[in-house]
């Protein structure tokens, strides 16, 4: 049965008119599963509409209160998670421990934004003058939206939504059109768990939603995640339209092994952040960074452990790894096997030939690859390939090492694998990466901490969770206050200086 996914405006489905829509496939099999409605600039007027009119009413919502929903909220989510882990891997392709684990991930940023209360304190200043004190009050912004890619689409809008509502926003997501079904289930659940109409929004669609929600006026914050290009563009335009933006772009994560690293630790990590989702993580390993003396034994140590990896279907619960994501993309990744040799590399595992155990045939499968001998030159090392090939570069040493992952235009992860503690502590000194890993692969900080790549991971200051995702969705209102008493000194006209 084919289903039919639709927006969420003002706590209900919302179909709109309905002029375009999208297809939703299942990976596994090739075969179109759904479809989902692309919002008009009609919806997108809906959707801010109603968060705007619900925006008052969720701001003067006591903490108390609004707490009492995000703990429900989570209750839901965790009782649910199995069921959106079903829905994101019929989708996206991961399998099903994967996508719990996008759950799990995400849940936690539910939990930290559960201490509202304590992370929106101002401070207070008794005094500051005679008779005068200082304090600061941290406001929520008005309605915004978060646009998230396919790869996580339940954790990734959930770096965003919890702490965003928790602050006193309404919120709008724009998920992926790939992958739509979780969102709409998660606003289900925000309704189950009390939260008023009109502060959990789901508007779905393409570039026509995304423009629509860049340029509203009601709109005031817009934080996205994606690609690199989309990212920038979300990041210029968002701007030029007078808001806040924090747009977190793509990513080519090193990761490098040092001759006294624990090697079978390293391949574990190289294999499992390589091919874990197909490649398709945003913290992925996509270039191993060996030095010459232990590259050989190590990619021996990584080829073993591949040809035991079980790829096949997300809901068979034998499978470690899934199909990719579309068709289009499982061609352009392995496009890049061909292309790599042709550029000189040396192709040692071919994931073109990998069995898929229990797979359709008209699945979108790629095995997982490797390609040795890549140099800095070759797209398969300048393009983010996002799928489940590994590139093998080879160093003289540490130097080498640092100066490839400082000289690469992206900074979102990066972790190096050895014994030695003062070169691992020189390395996180040193890396212009936004996210560092010592001996841990996927260095995804907790929810306390922030989520963000540098350079062009990333456009705006601010990161996603934590104290800078608090930061980012509220403004901070700094006041000076007198109550008449006999020290009121009559007018003054110069600067106000304290004394
Ligand atoms: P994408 O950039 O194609 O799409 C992201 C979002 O932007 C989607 O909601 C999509 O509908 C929308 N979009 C696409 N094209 C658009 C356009 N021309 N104008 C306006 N909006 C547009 O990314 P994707 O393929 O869905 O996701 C994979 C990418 O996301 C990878 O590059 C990956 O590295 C990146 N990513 C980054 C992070 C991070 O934290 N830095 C996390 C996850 C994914």
């Amino acid at each position: 049965m084919s289903k039919h996914v639709t927006h969420w405006i003002g706590g209900k489905p919302a179909a709109g008119a309905a002029e375009r829509r999208g297809d939703i496939y299942n990976p596994a099999t090739g075969k179109v599963t759904g479809t989902v409605d692309f919002a008009s600039p009609a919806d997108v007027d809906a959707a801010v509409a109603a968060a705007k009119a619900a925006f008052p009413g969720w701001r003067d919502t006591s903490l108390t209160k609004r707490v009492a929903v995000l703990f429900r909220f989570r209750e839901l989510l965790k009782q649910h998670a199995p069921e959106l882990a079903e829905l994101i891997s019929a989708e996206h392709g991961k399998v099903r421990s994967d996508a719990a684990g996008e759950v799990a991930r995400g849940l936690e940023v539910v939990e930290f934004a559960c201490g509202i209360p304590h992370l929106l304190k101002g401070g207070y200043s008794e005094n500051v003058s005679t008779g005068v004190d200082a304090y600061s009050i941290l406001q929520p912004l008005g309605v915004v939206a978060g646009i998230s890619p396919f790869n996580f689409p339940a954790m990734v809008p959930m770096w965003m939504f919890p702490v965003a509502i928790a602050c006193g926003n309404t919120f709008i997501l724009k998920p992926s059109e790939k992958d739509p079904s979780a969102s709409v289930r998660i606003a289900e659940l925000w309704a189950e768990a009390g939260l008023p109409e009109g502060v959990f929004n789901v508007l779905h669609g393409d570039k026509a939603a995304v423009d629509g929600l860049l340029e509203h006026e009601d709109v005031k914050a817009v934080s996205f995640v994606g690609s690199t290009p989309i990212a920038h563009y979300v990041y210029e335009t968002a701007a030029r339209h007078g808001k806040r933006v924090q747009a977190l772009g793509g990513a080519k994560n090193h990761m490098v092994v040092l001759p006294d690293a624990d090697l079978d630790l390293a391949a574990d990590a190289a294999v499992s952040a390589g091919f874990g989702s197909a490649g398709e993580r945003c913290m992925a390993i996509s270039a191993v960074v060996a030095v010459d003396a232990i590259a050989d034994d190590l990619l021996e140590r990584i080829r073993a452990r591949v040809a035991e990896l079980r790829v096949g279907p997300g809901d068979d619960e034998r499978s470690e790894m899934g199909p990719l994501v579309t068709r289009a993309h499982r061609d352009k990744v392995a496009s890049y096997l061909e292309s790599g040799v042709r550029q000189g590399a040396t192709l040692a595992i071919d994931g073109r030939v990998h069995p898929v155990l229990g797979g359709a045939a008209d699945g979108f499968w790629l095995g997982p690859s490797l390609l040795d001998d890549v140099t800095p030159e070759m797209s398969c090392y300048t393009d983010e390939i996002f799928g489940p090939v590994l590139s093998l570069l080879r160093v003289s040493g540490y130097t080498e090492a640092l100066d490839l992952v400082n000289a690469n235009p992206y900074g979102n992860g990066t972790a190096i694998f050895t014994n030695d503690g003062g070169a691992a502590r020189r390395f996180q000194n040193e890396v212009e990466v936004g996210m560092v890993g010592i001996n841990v692969p996927i260095p995804v900080p907790m929810a306390y901490y922030s989520f963000g790549g540098w350079k062009k991971s990333l456009f705006g200051d601010t990161h996603a969770h934590g104290m800078e995702g608090v930061h980012f969705y509220t403004r901070t209102k700094a006041v000076t206050a007198r109550w008449l008493d006999p020290s009121h000194g009559g007018v003054e006209l110069g600067f106000p200086t304290n004394g």
